[in-house]
């Protein structure tokens, strides 16, 4: 088992685990070990960024399970300035851009909101995901560490050595080619808002292009931003500082207001990005923390912070592999027509919260993967059920044993899973034939295995609710299964002595194959019988055309189509009583 096993490089998150210890022993000895992510609250969370939290928590999980005590900070960072209003956000119209500018801890919530700000009420859908996904952590609010005064000293110390930061910024500045200089103007991907069918863009947006890291003021160069006392906004302009008596003036282009604090005493304002972000690092002394790839270039935040942590702030960077972008398959078409954003609540309406956490262990960070929301997602189940035969007979490789021991349990327990974990596709066929009805639901699924049926639809959850809910909320109307109410006469009329043969062979063999398995064995054994074959013959290719034309006929005859659900499963669905009378017997 991989977490009874010590440094032992199984996985890219053993790796990892190796050296945030020796890091952290070497800069913080006997202290917790300390990894960080942050996040947004600027609208719903997207899913994408997920791989932000994703990342630290299996690192820090990993180095629980090896005895040491982690803390897993989670910033949220509701004091950054809202910056535009989303689209498709149930109960915001057009009248939330008067509140652009504000901390989003400033802004109000969605109307019929139970939250009392617009930060609370998009964290609170994350807190409750994080919480189903089983990770463990401290949540900052950046709004309450910085209206409380915690960074004072921080504050205080950047505005003391403004002439220092700029140096580090000028760096950037001087050697501007224009990408590196849109490059430069990054902030952490913390939305990820374009959305298209293959891939999810790094965010046209959050922190982005406009940016403001201090420069461009006639009065010097000021690494720290006032909200407007009287408007909230923060398009105030400092005019000067004096770093003895610590006196500040600004004036607020938004509204006119202007006026002199003391920063010494004063609460309400922040560091810009680029200097925030490695102020923090230095503050918590994070050892951890990883970011989007959009990092990689010269002049990014990450870059750029990794020098003013050090040069200004005395402290270390924190280990920090680039992570790269999750995609999303099937529901963005969806989501867009909707205005929404695919989050990691509607990815645990359907799929278990292990299934989720394996699609993150299971990769390095340095590699996409799409998150399945069409039909994929019922071959990645099928991925998943056979890696849990491999562990549970023990043919599974090291790594892949690591991702599974990653996936369904955490240093404090195992996470909650299906009694009878039955196949995905089966439940999803299910769900979609009985439109959820529970006694004709509860029925199938006994009958896929009498000798063992179940007992109760609580045997088969939640599995079996996510699949309800992809059936209904995933997969569109035309692609749903309608059986037929009366049999369809006129085709039934219209068979040959073929036709009518491979008909009666099925009905008569259906009491004796009424399992998955005996009418898995009935359905492709009609036309070896109509043949003249051993019901155990290999394929021929004639058979195989046979086989295919006698299934075309059972599914029009069923439900009006050529193709639809698994027969078994589709025949166990209708019922035997009402398979006989679409069949016409
Ligand atoms: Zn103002």
């Amino acid at each position: 088992m991989a977490e009874s096993q010590t440094s032992t490089e199984t996985d890219w998150v053993s790796r990892f685990a190796d050296d945030v210890i020796a890091e952290s022993e070497r800069r913080a000895p006997g202290k917790p070990v300390v990894v960080a992510s942050g996040l947004s609250p600027s609208g719903p969370i997207h899913l994408g960024n997920l791989r932000e939290v994703m990342t630290p928590h299996l690192v820090a999980d990993e180095i629980r399970r090896r005895g040491y005590t982690v803390r897993h900070l989670i910033s949220w960072d509701d004091y950054d300035r809202y910056r535009k209003v989303p689209n498709g956000v149930p109960g915001v119209d057009a009248s939330w851009a008067e509140h652009i500018g504000k901390p989003l801890t400033s802004v109000p919530a969605p109307a019929g909101s139970a939250y009392a700000n617009w930060a609370e009420h998009f964290k609170a859908a994350m807190t409750a995901a994080l919480d189903e996904l089983g990770v463990e952590y401290d949540g900052i609010s950046q709004t309450e560490q910085y209206t409380a005064g915690a960074y004072r000293e921080q504050v205080l110390h950047a505005m003391r050595h403004r002439a220092d930061i700029d140096a580090v910024l000028d760096r950037y500045r001087t050697k501007k080619d224009p990408a590196a200089a849109a490059a430069s103007q990054k902030k952490k991907p913390q939305q990820q808002k374009k959305v298209d069918e293959a891939e999810l863009e790094a965010a046209e947006g959050s922190g982005a292009a406009d940016e403001d890291d201090g420069s461009g003021n006639s009065a010097g160069y000021f690494p720290y931003k006032p909200y407007c006392g009287n408007c909230e906004k923060d398009l105030t302009v400092v005019t000067s500082y004096d770093d003895d008596t610590t006196e500040l003036n600004y004036t607020c282009s938004a509204c006119g207001f202007a006026e002199t604090v003391r920063l010494n005493e004063f609460n309400r304002g922040k560091l810009v990005w680029k200097v925030d972000w490695p102020m923090r690092w230095a503050y918590e002394g994070v050892i951890f923390e990883p970011s989007g790839v959009d990092h990689s270039s010269p002049g990014s935040s990450f870059v750029v912070g990794g020098q003013i942590v050090r040069e200004v702030f005395d402290g270390v960077q924190p280990i920090g592999p680039m992570y790269a972008f999750v995609g999303i398959s099937g529901m963005a078409k969806m989501s867009s027509s909707k205005g929404g954003v695919p989050t990691p609540a509607d990815a645990l309406k359907i799929m278990e919260a292990p299934l989720l956490r394996w699609l993150y262990a299971r990769r390095k960070p340095n590699q996409s993967f799409k998150i399945a929301f069409d039909q994929e997602i019922q071959r990645l189940y099928d991925e998943w059920d056979s890696l849990g035969r491999k562990v549970a007979d023990g043919t599974v490789l090291p790594a892949d044993a690591a991702a599974y021991a990653r996936a369904v349990r955490t240093a404090a327990g195992e996470l909650p899973s299906t009694p009878r974990p039955l196949p995905y596709r089966t439940l999803a066929s299910v769900a979609d034939i009985t439109a959820g009805a529970e006694d004709q639901t509860l029925r199938i699924l006994s009958e896929l295995d009498p000798e063992n049926p179940l007992t109760s639809l609580d045997e088969a959850r939640p599995r079996l609710d996510r699949a309800e809910n992809w059936i209904t909320t995933q997969v569109p109307a035309e692609a749903r299964t309608i059986v037929r109410d009366e049999a369809d006469k006129e085709l039934l009329g219209s068979l040959d002595d073929q036709g009518r043969e491979s008909l009666r062979l099925l009905l008569e063999g259906l009491d004796t194959h009424w399992s998955l398995d005996g009418l898995t064995t009935l359905v492709y054994g009609v036309p070896k019988v109509l043949a003249g074959l051993e019901p155990d013959a290999k394929p021929t290719p004639e058979l195989k055309a046979a086989q295919r034309s006698f299934f075309a006929l059972l599914y029009r005859l069923l439900v009006s189509r050529d193709t639809g659900p698994r027969l078994p499963t589709l025949l166990l669905a209708v019922g035997a009583e009402r398979v006989r009378r679409l069949l016409g017997a």
